[in-house]
Order: structure tokens, then C-alpha cells, then sequence
């Protein structure tokens, strides 16, 4: 994803303005999202991120600007966790396999889609889980199949909210290898996170959202104490270890800054 949107882009945001019953939730956004980009978008709660994604997709429409999509562009979408409910009766692979695109009037699946869904379920390493309910999956395991249903999709640019919200360490970084994998296979990957030095340290490219872009580029570039102060408007300390920044934020009240708002 760059600010400087090109031209062989999946998807390409032009001064776009969404907005909810008239307030401004994202503000004159442009970015491009290239083949094989792997972003992160980065920002507090309500600046926006899902809001981006949403935008992305198309379930939210601009208010001013242009999204334009690359034609027959194949996306999937990941939510967060937390917005699902996980007590709906159905194994692992029944939740995969509801997924599929059809096409077909037969309600059952055909024997190339539970093939799909044995591959798609041997890649994301959960297939000895297929016939477990989705209700006994712990939040890793629930994240893996997510992106099964998203990849059963076969997808160009596969979009996650916040994937390693409310998951372990171990987790994170395993949930963080898969994506990893997933992006040197060439799929394009944007994801929202919270996590500056857990997640958003270890992407290729980040954006700094706080309803307009407050910075773009590589982490070594955004992730500078400038650069974040004015996305989250608190006083941060970036300090680095082994090559890689660290960001140390000191969310005491005392602390905070008024957030400079593009929009009255
Ligand atoms: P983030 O994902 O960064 O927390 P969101 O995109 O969810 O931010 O929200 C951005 C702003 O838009 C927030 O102020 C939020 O309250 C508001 N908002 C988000 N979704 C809705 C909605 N469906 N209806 C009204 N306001 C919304
Ligand atoms: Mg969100």
C-alpha cells in the first residue's frame, strides 16, 4: 500500500471521505494497494481502520472520493474474532466449507469443494480439527479458520481486522508466519492492528491512520515518536533493540496531547 497510488493496483482510494450520519470517520484518504503488498494499518480505537477496510470491500461507501477496484479483483475479508458468534452448531469443516462460492443450486457440497477445504485446512495446519465444533477452538485456531473460509475464496488481497486481537504471544507470532507465508506466495495482505511492536514492527509497510493518514512507509519510517504522537496524540518513546524499533508509550493522562483534527 503507498500513498502515491499506481497503476497496476488492486485497489486505489482517492480523496475518499466516509462518514457516519454526518460525522467524518475517514478523511480524504488516498492509497493504493499493490499486487503482493503486505500493510498494516495502524491507529486507536475509532481512528478509522475498520472503517478503511470496509471501504475497501465496498459495505462502506465513500461520501466524497473514488474507490476503484481492480476488475474481477478477488478479495476476502477477515473480522475480528471477537464480532462472531462462535456457538452456532457447526464443525470446523462445515464453517469452511460455508464459505465456498457456489454457483450451483445442489446444497451439498461437490467433491472438488471438500477437497478445497482439505487442502485449504492442511495448509493453515488445523485439518486434524475438521470435525470439532468451532466453539472448542481456542482464539488461534478460531483466527486459522477464518482464513480458511477467506482463502477457499482463492483470493488477490485478503483483508484482516485486528487478527491478533485478544490471542496469546505464541499465537500472534504463528498467526504472524502464516500471513508471512501467505504474502510470499504472492496474496496482497492488509491488516489492522493495535499491536505496534508485536505486529505492525514486523510488516513491510505500514500506515498511520487517525481518520486521515497520518504517515506511510516502511516501519523504520513511521514508527518515530513524530510520526505517532500525531496519530495517537499521546507522548511516545521509540527506543531500539536489535536493529528493530521499539515503541514505548506512556498512556498517562498527564500525558496527553490534543489531537490535531484535519476536520472541525
Ligand atoms: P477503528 O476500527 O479504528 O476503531 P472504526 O472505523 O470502527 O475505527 O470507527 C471510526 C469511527 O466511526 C468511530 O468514531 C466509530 O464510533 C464510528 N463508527 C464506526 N462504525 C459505525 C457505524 N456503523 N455507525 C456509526 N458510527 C460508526
Ligand atoms: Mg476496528
Amino acid at each position: 500500500m503507498s500513498v502515491a497510488a499506481g497503476q497496476d493496483d488492486l485497489v486505489r482510494l482517492d480523496q475518499v471521505t466516509c462518514a457516519y450520519g454526518g460525522q467524518p470517520a475517514l478523511v480524504n484518504v488516498d492509497l493504493g494497494v499493490a499486487p503482493g503488498q503486505f500493510s498494516g494499518v495502524v491507529g486507536p480505537s475509532g481512528s478509522g481502520k475498520t472503517t478503511l477496510l470496509h471501504a475497501i470491500t465496498g459495505s462502506v461507501r465513500p461520501v466524497a472520493g473514488v474507490v476503484r477496484r481492480a476488475p474481477g479483483l478477488r478479495l476476502a475479508y477477515v473480522p475480528q474474532v471477537e464480532t462472531v458468534n462462535w456457538s452456532f452448531p457447526v464443525t470446523v469443516a462445515e464453517c469452511v466449507l460455508m464459505a465456498r462460492n457456489t454457483g450451483r443450486l445442489l446444497p451439498w457440497p461437490s467433491r472438488a469443494e471438500r477437497a478445497a477445504v482439505t487442502e485449504v485446512l492442511d495448509r493453515l495446519d488445523i485439518g486434524a480439527l475438521r470435525t470439532r465444533h468451532i466453539r472448542e477452538l481456542s482464539g488461534g485456531q478460531q483466527q486459522r479458520v477464518f482464513i480458511a473460509r477467506a482463502l477457499l475464496r482463492r483470493p488477490q488481497l485478503l483483508l484482516l481486522d485486528e487478527p491478533t486481537s485478544g490471542v496469546d504471544v505464541r499465537t500472534r507470532h504463528e498467526v504472524l508466519h502464516l500471513l508471512s507465508d501467505l504474502n510470499a506466495d504472492g496474496l496482497a495482505i492488509v491488516l489492522t492492528t493495535h499491536d505496534l511492536n508485536g505486529i505492525a514492527a514486523h510488516l513491510p509497510h505500514l500506515v498511520c491512520l487517525n481518520r486521515e493518514i497520518v504517515g506511510s512507509g516502511p516501519p523504520r519510517e513511521v514508527l518515530r515518536a513524530e510520526v505517532l504522537e500525531r496519530t495517537y496524540g499521546v507522548e511516545v518513546e521509540v527506543l531500539e533493540h536489535a536493529g528493530m524499533p521499539i515503541v514505548v508509550d506512556d498512556f498517562n493522562p498527564g500525558n496527553v496531547v490534543p489531537l490535531r483534527r484535519a476536520v472541525p
